[in-house]
């Protein structure tokens, strides 16, 4: 029933399971017969309070009860409220700009760093430089912008100029040249394969842009809103880049992006704008997951659930050592780099129907990104059934 309608009337961009989710608690999810299966994905990253979460729904309910829209050519208090509590949580000197996805937060992104290029030097910069096996988008740009050639096929061409990759941060200091405007990076690399990269690199980079008038733009897409254990992996790795963008877990998954910078003159009224983006629905939804996560990582929980997954994590990498080759990620933000891509695609269907959720990431990782609010009951359940799926096919 739902496969065929959904094969007849929906455009074919992804390659989908075909279950029907009827109820969602925290991180469990029941199919239409009742079979219930432990979410270790969140929705790739956004149901970050898990689902169901009865606190957020009162709050969006109260809301758009209420008013849900108005445009932004008036002021929005729940919007303005958000960017207090970003700036705060941040501990930048900051403001934003509110899209609707991390895309769209990472063009805005590209858009102050282009009229930063234009007006504040000599001379016109406008190139970007970014990372291979990045992810920033599927807009012509963002796509343009990701660092992956398989990704930019002529289908789609022409697509905007000024963006080339590094293979290393290393690499970096030697592709600026005068026409160089920024650097756009993720600190944990996601869809590359969960890959986070060494602090002290990261901020001798920061340094070097800093004393160059280079922005460091810092894709925080992904890592954003708690998932790497800090409000923002930049305060991890206690750097202040020029830009931040978020997204996915923003919102606990009503769509939102944010697009966060210390540059608050560049944009003037004309630059940029978005009908929905920041709008009463978005905010009141993501400054209620704010306050549940702030308070959540003040009573040192986050912290705990976050060693409790590690420590379930690590067991499962040393009991299939003829699997997984290596553990990486940061927070709950991790991955498990399995022995070759075959053995990748046989794990993540397995572990479907033993019952837990489970994505992949770059060629031959296996991905977690389970609600930051999982219990200690779900993520035992969830290792278990995925050493069920592991023990079938080896
Ligand atoms: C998911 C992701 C994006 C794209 O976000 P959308 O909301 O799908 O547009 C951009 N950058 C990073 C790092 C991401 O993980």
């Amino acid at each position: 029933m739902l496969e065929q309608l959904d094969k007849q009337y929906i455009l074919n961009t992804y390659p989908r399971n075909y279950v029907n989710f009827k109820k969602g608690i925290n991180a469990t999810l029941f199919d239409e017969t009742d079979k219930d299966y432990i979410d270790f994905t969140s929705g790739i990253g956004v149901v970050s309070v898990g689902h169901g979460n009865k606190e957020v729904a009162d709050t969006i309910y109260k809301q758009v009860n209420n008013i849900t829209h108005i445009s932004n050519l008036y002021a929005i208090e729940p919007q303005a409220k958000l960017g207090e509590k970003i700036a705060k949580l941040s501990e930048m000197d900051v403001a934003i700009f509110f899209a609707n996805s991390g895309a769209e937060a990472n063009e805005g992104a590209i858009k102050i760093a282009r009229k930063y290029g234009e007006t504040k030097f000599d001379n016109k910069r406008y190139k970007v430089i970014t990372l291979e096996h990045s992810f920033h988008g599927r807009t012509i740009t963002t796509v343009k912008a990701t660092g992956q050639s398989s990704m930019h096929s002529d289908n789609f061409s022409p697509y905007p100029e000024g963006f080339s990759y590094d293979n290393k941060i290393d690499d970096i200091y030697n592709s600026i040249d005068n026409e160089t405007v920024a650097v756009m990076i993720e600190l944990v690399q996601g869809e590359g394969g969960v890959q986070p990269f060494k602090k002290e690199d990261i901020q001798e980079l920061a340094n070097f842009l800093k004393e160059q008038g280079i922005l460091l733009i810092i894709d925080e897409v992904q890592t954003g809103a708690y998932r790497t254990g800090e409000f923002l992996a930049s305060n991890l790795y206690e750097i202040e880049p020029d830009i931040i963008t978020m997204a996915k877990g923003l919102g606990g998954g009503v769509p939102i992006g944010a697009v966060i910078t210390k540059h608050k003159d560049i944009f003037v009224p004309g630059d940029h704008g978005s009908t929905f983006g920041g709008n009463y629905l978005s905010t009141a939804a993501a400054n209620k997951v704010l306050d549940i996560l702030d308070e959540y990582k003040n009573s040192g929980k986050l912290d705990e659930t976050s060693i409790y997954f590690d420590s379930k994590l690590t067991e499962l990498f040393e009991n299939n050592k003829n699997i997984f080759t290596n553990k990486v990620g940061l927070g709950l933000m991790k991955g498990l780099r399995v022995k070759d891509a075959d053995t990748l695609a046989k794990v993540i269907p397995t572990a479907f129907e033993e019952g837990v959720l489970i994505l992949r990431a770059g060629k031959n990782t296996l991905r977690f990104l389970p609600p930051l609010t999982i219990s200690k009951e779900e993520i035992n359940e969830g290792f278990k059934r995925l050493q069920n799926a592991l023990s079938k096919i080896s």
